[in-house]
């Protein structure tokens, strides 16, 4: 008997909800692979909001989701074997 194996690679997407975002920049602090930086623009309360522009470093490490104050990040695994590209939360 043949075992085949598939080694499934795994990449992130990072949510950031700048309806309650206050910019106060502890997920930039908090995230190694630097994935966060503040916007350039205001968002609806007046501050510049955090961006997730570089997801593609995300390690799943959860730090941002646990860390937000205003519970404002969400990260989910996507399985790239996947053909139909379904999402997962992200477990603790
Ligand atoms: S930690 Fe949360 S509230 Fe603070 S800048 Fe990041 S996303 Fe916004
Ligand atoms: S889960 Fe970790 S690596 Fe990914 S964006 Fe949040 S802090 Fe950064």
């Amino acid at each position: 008997m043949t075992e085949t194996r598939v080694k499934r690679a795994r990449r992130c997407t990072v949510h950031v909800d700048d309806r309650v975002c206050d910019g106060c920049e502890v997920c930039v602090y908090l995230c190694k692979p630097a994935v966060f930086e503040l916007s350039s623009e205001l968002n609806r309360r007046g501050v510049y909001p955090a961006l997730p522009r570089h997801a593609e470093h995300c390690n799943n490490c959860r730090l941002c989701v646990l860390g937000c104050p205003q519970l404002a990040i969400a990260v989910f695994a996507v399985d790239d074997a996947d053909d139909a590209g379904s999402t997962e939360r992200a477990q603790p």
